[in-house]
C-alpha cells in the first residue's frame, strides 16, 4: 500500500539530517528526525545521513541506554530485515556495509558490500563531480563527495547503479540503497525521487 505522502524517518543522532529532511519535505513527504527506537514503528522509510561513522557508533551505544529493551541499531536491523526501505548516504553507506576495509568499527552490516572509508584522503580532496546514474535518466548527476568512501566490492544480489574508474558510487540490494555521495546538498532531486520510487515498487 502506497501512501500519497509517506513519512520518511531520518536518523538524527549525528550528521546532515536537516538537509535530507528539507529535501523530502520539498517532495511532499513528512520528514521525522529519528532518535529513539519506538519512532521506527511509525515511518515508511529510513535515511541514514552523512556524518562521521565512528562517532555515530559511539552515540548509538549511549542512546541505547535510554532504549533499554532494544538498541536503535538492533531495531534498525530488524526493520530492514522486515523490508523497511533504507537509504544510506556517505556515512550511512558505511553503516550499511557488511565489510569496512581495515576497520572493526560498529555498523549495521546489512548490505553485501565492501567499503573503503575516506577513499579520497583528506578533506581537501572533497569535490563535486558529474556522474552517470542511468536509473535516474540521461542527464549526469552533480555528485558531491565529502571525505567520501568508495564501494570496492559487491555481493551477487547487489545492483550497481553508478560507478567510475575508482569504484562504485551507488548500489542497491533489495530494500537497501547506498550512495557514497550527498544528493541532499544539491538542488537536483532525482536520487531522492528514485528512493521514493522504491517505496512503491518494493511493497
Ligand atoms: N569520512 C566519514 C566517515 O568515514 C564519512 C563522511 C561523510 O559522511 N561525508 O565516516
Amino acid at each position: 500500500m502506497t501512501k500519497a505522502s509517506p513519512t520518511i524517518g531520518i536518523l538524527a543522532l549525528q550528521g546532515d539530517f536537516k538537509e535530507h529532511a528539507r529535501k523530502f519535505q520539498q517532495l511532499g513527504c513528512k520528514a521525522v528526525e529519528v532518535r529513539r527506537t519506538y519512532q521506527l514503528e511509525s515511518i515508511d522509510a529510513l535515511v541514514l545521513p552523512g556524518g562521521e561513522s565512528t562517532a555515530i557508533a559511539i552515540l548509538e551505544s549511549v542512546e541505547t541506554e535510554f532504549d533499554q529493551k532494544e538498541g536503535i541499531f538492533d531495531a534498525i536491523k530488524r526493520k530492514i530485515g522486515e523490508g523497511l526501505p533504507v537509504w544510506g548516504t556517505c556515512m550511512g553507506s558505511i553503516l550499511l556495509a557488511k565489510e569496512i576495509e581495515g576497520s572493526a568499527q560498529g555498523r549495521l552490516a546489512v548490505m553485501d558490500i565492501t567499503i573503503r572509508r575516506n577513499a579520497y584522503g583528506a578533506q581537501r580532496w572533497s569535490a563535486e563531480r558529474e556522474i552517470a546514474i542511468p536509473v535516474i535518466g540521461d542527464e549526469p548527476f552533480p555528485a558531491v563527495f565529502i571525505r567520501a568512501p568508495i564501494i570496492t566490492a559487491t555481493g551477487p544480489n547487489v545492483k550497481i547503479l553508478a560507478r567510475g574508474e575508482d569504484g562504485i558510487y551507488m548500489a542497491r540490494e533489495r530494500n537497501i540503497l547506498a550512495t557514497v555521495f550527498h544528493p541532499e546538498v544539491v538542488a537536483d532531486r532525482r536520487v531522492h525521487e528514485y528512493f521514493l520510487g522504491l517505496l512503491t515498487t518494493l511493497t
